[in-house]
């Protein structure tokens, strides 16, 4: 073996603007069933929850037009969400405070290794390797707060191979992003960098090696990526 080095040498993942600028990304925050009919379809009651939130590392974020087919699964599923980009943080943040924290959005699909999710489920174990695996979190390119926002009649979709199989406004979140990002930072101290997957509508499913994936919501650049 060689000697161990006294350096590290690491930067963190750098996320594309449209302005070809970056975003450095700290740590991804996600929300489950943050969308009622998404929540029923996976067996919960979305009238009783209070938000679920689980984490992946920054190194699963991708902006790259294909992704691996991870290992130790067989069905990967594909949910598409809502992204947002912190750039300020804080602690027992209210709304409007929220609000002030967000440097920008895309497109996301939270990728899932959904029988690893169903046994950990089953099991009463947790769901990190369900989630936080290598690509697990494929993105488009990133929209200033400045230049967009959403609004709750902006459609959200995703498509496979051309086929729409998610479809939905934004306004059918049952946590907003303000109240989102001010009910997170009441379990955690958020930081600038840090990155939000909002949750995902009803229609999940499958991909197979090859699937084109196209996620879209109105005004923000498209997210294509294929499956290998
Ligand atoms: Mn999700």
């Amino acid at each position: 073996m060689s000697a161990l080095s006294p350096v590290i040498t690491w930067t963190p993942p750098a996320l594309r603007l449209v302005d070809e600028s970056a975003f450095p990304a700290r740590h991804v925050w996600c929300i489950g069933r943050n969308y009622a009919e998404h929540a029923r379809e996976m067996g919960a009651d979305p009238t009783r929850e209070t938000p679920l939130f689980f984490t992946k590392p920054a190194t699963a974020l991708v902006q790259q037009e294909t992704v691996d087919y991870p290992s130790e699964t067989r069905e990967l599923h594909h949910e598409i969400e809502l992204v947002v980009f912190l750039r300020e943080g804080g602690r027992d943040l209210s709304p409007a405070q929220a609000q002030v924290c967000v440097f920008g959005y895309a497109v996301g699909c939270d990728l899932t290794r959904r029988d690893v999710q169903a046994r950990a489920k089953a099991e009463g174990k947790p769901w990190t390797m369900a989630k936080g695996f290598d690509q697990s979190a494929p993105i488009g390119t990133i929209v200033s707060a400045t230049d967009w926002a959403p609004e709750p009649g902006m459609r959200i979709e995703l498509s496979v191979n051309g086929v729409r199989r998610q479809q939905a406004i934004l306004g059918e979140m049952i946590w907003p992003v303000p109240e989102l990002i001010a009910q997170l930072s009441r379990e955690v101290t958020l930081h600038p960098g840090d990155v939000i997957f909002t949750g995902t509508p009803a229609g999940v499913d499958a991909l197979e090696r090859g699937d084109r994936v196209e996620g879209r919501i109105d005004g923000l650049p498209e997210l294509r990526f294929q499956i290998l």
